[in-house]
């Protein structure tokens, strides 16, 4: 049940016809993981608490650095230093109370992630480095759980959702563990807004998901050039020989 603050407080979700209270009561029910603080976690855990999912663990071993804030919009410059799962959780507190947040503050090692993903309904990417993209994407295929991928470098962004449930590929069918970027954001630099956008694509498509509205486009690749404004959209096959998601296609 929502009680009558609730309902107040979601009324202009609650107004739309794809979620109603129904849809809110979905979204309270839910349990999502975010994998990583920085712009696309910032962006979307700010959405995502906002919309009132009922428990977000936010997981990110970071501490701040004045270098984060032009695209880290949940800190302050006062706060460099602090970790950012810390941070994050109290700011996302005090902008929903109705919520249950966990701080995680630390990086997720091998028995950690699947424990953190089992107790997940729906896990978001918004890590930094092909390490973790690829344990994410391994974990949540083993345990059955959707995956909200973003990502950004330059002008660049991405997003893919992937289900292990579905027949597409997933992101190790896209990228050999090995076939990391030549630079990361560290030294290739990139545009706040961009990371943003891709941050909030995985809280709405996330929002849509737990709350039953609309379609996901689980399985396709979108690109996204900040620099010409141009949207690609790739369909992503699973490749015969990955051994993350190949025995699911002889289910
Ligand atoms: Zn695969």
């Amino acid at each position: 049940m929502l009680s009558d603050q609730e309902v107040m407080h979601y009324s202009r979700q609650i107004l739309l016809p794809e979620l109603e209270e129904s849809g809110q009561l979905r979204l309270k029910q839910a349990s999502v993981l975010i994998i990583g603080l920085g712009g696309l976690g910032c962006a979307a855990a700010q959405y995502l608490a906002g919309a009132g999912i009922g428990k977000l663990t936010l997981a990110d071993g970071d501490r701040l650095t004045p270098s984060n804030l032009p695209r880290q919009s949940l800190y302050s410059l006062q706060h460099s230093g602090q970790l950012k799962a810390e941070l994050a959780a109290q700011r996302l507190q005090a902008q929903n109370p109705h919520i249950s947040i966990t701080a995680l503050a630390e990086y997720l090692h091998t028995e950690q992630l699947p424990e953190q993903v089992g107790e997940a309904d729906l896990v978001l990417d918004c890590s930094d480095n092909m390490t973790s993209r690829q344990a994410i994407n391994a974990t949540c295929y083993a345990l059955g759980k959707p995956l909200m991928i973003g990502a950004a470098m330059g002008f660049s962004g991405q997003f893919l959702a992937l289900h292990p449930a579905r027949k597409h590929g997933c992101y190790r069918c896209l990228y050999e563990p090995e076939q990391a970027p030549p630079k990361g954001c560290q030294h290739a630099g990139v545009m706040g807004p961009v990371v943003a956008m891709m941050g909030l694509l995985q809280a709405l498509e996330s929002i849509k998901y737990l709350a039953g509205a609309g379609t996901v486009p689980w399985g396709k690749l979108h690109l996204f050039d900040g620099l010409s404004h141009n949207w690609q959209q790739y369909a992503l096959p699973p490749a015969p020989q990955c051994p993350i998601c190949g025995d699911k296609q002889c289910n």
